[in-house]
């Protein structure tokens, strides 16, 4: 009996769960489901913690009556942070098969393109026809991608150690391969739980804005809580433990978003990222450079500006430093390095 209710319940929940997939195709695969199911929890997160504040405060009420402009730059904030979450969480990080595909697809068109040009030229003249098949063989044996990260690395690095082991491409410096996402990322800073992504060159700039406005909604949000159980208000006990419970929640967070957003904005503005800094040993590029020299600094100001404006051209890949570079990068710093703003 409790054998076949079980199979009963199993089958009807199949049955379920396949109706929804074929309504709603995004629930088959189980990762696409525990995304939604996360990106849920955090919309409802929201709204309860903003929402009991104005259930349980009739004070903010009566300000929101009186003094409507208030309430409605904390809407128009609280609705910004879902949306930079929703942005940022649905922009690709710059995955390094794009990348490599692109730059492919556009040197085989140019190659195409010159081979076009050169065409008539060689119907009238034999010789000129067989150079351009040589050059086109010999340009074929070493992708336009190969050719252009290895001018990337010093002279004499193996491309076969620098080969991602699971896709099987060459990396570029400061790209790393992705076990969550299963690809390999450029400029790879973190796999982010949180917004279900990887955060890399493509979207590291929206994730520093969807930090920064997260702290602003928390730290609001707080100063309301306080608000209220500060108010001389008659307040029901209960409503005072919800409030102090949530209000610990939000102190929680608070301390760990400033955190992360002093953490990163280090990051941008020395131009390094979170798995260059915590794995410093053990990347292949990193080691024998001296610690608190950061070989991708470029300066304060030309950091800040490449991490704003550099994400137009997802391509940008950066060099390793030559010795002369790092040998200037470790340098320290006089009273002339500072007067001469040598930092920017
Ligand atoms: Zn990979
Ligand atoms: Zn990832």
């Amino acid at each position: 009996m409790g054998v076949s209710c079980g199979s009963n319940f199993r089958d009807t929940w199949d049955r379920t769960s396949d109706r929804c997939s074929r309504f709603f195709p995004c629930f088959s695969d189980p990762a696409r489901r525990s995304a939604l199911t996360l990106k849920l929890a955090l919309v409802v997160l929201h709204l309860v913690l903003a929402g009991v504040i104005f259930l349980f405060d009739n004070d903010l009420i009566v300000k929101t009556k009186q003094e409507p402009w208030y309430t409605a730059i904390y809407v128009v904030l609280f609705v910004a942070t879902l949306i930079q979450y929703f942005v940022t969480s649905g922009t690709s990080p710059g995955y390094v098969f794009d990348v490599q595909r692109a730059i492919d697809e556009r040197d085989a068109a140019a190659r195409r393109a010159s081979f076009a040009s050169i065409q008539p030229a060689s119907s009238k003249n034999d010789s000129v026809s067989i150079t351009v098949d040589a050059r086109n063989y010999n340009r074929g044996n070493a992708t336009a991608w190969t050719k252009l990260v290895m001018d990337l690395y010093p002279p004499g690095t193996s491309a076969r150690n620098l080969t991602c082991p699971y896709c099987h491409f060459i990396q570029p410096p400061r790209s790393k391969h992705c076990h969550d996402c299963d690809k390999c990322v450029l400029q790879f800073d973190h796999h982010c739980v949180w917004l279900g992504t990887c955060i890399g060159q493509g979207n590291h700039c929206r994730f520093w804005w969807y930090i920064c406005e997260e702290t602003a909604l928390c730290l609001w949000t707080s100063i309301l809580y306080i608000g209220y159980l500060k108010s001389n208000i008659s307040k029901a006990w209960w409503a005072d433990i919800i409030m102090i419970l949530l209000l610990a929640t939000l102190s929680i967070s608070l301390i760990f978003l400033l955190l992360l957003l002093l953490f990163h904005s280090y990051l941008i503005m020395t131009n390094q990222t979170t798995y260059e800094l915590v794995r410093r040993r053990r990347i292949v590029y990193m080691r024998g450079i001296p610690e608190r020299v950061y070989p991708f600094h470029k300066g304060v100001c030309r950091n800040l500006y490449l991490f704003c404006f550099g994400r137009s051209s997802i391509y940008r890949m950066e060099a390793l430093p030559t010795a002369e570079e790092l040998e200037e990068k470790s340098r320290p710093y006089t009273c002339c390095d500072i007067l001469s703003c040598r930092c920017c």
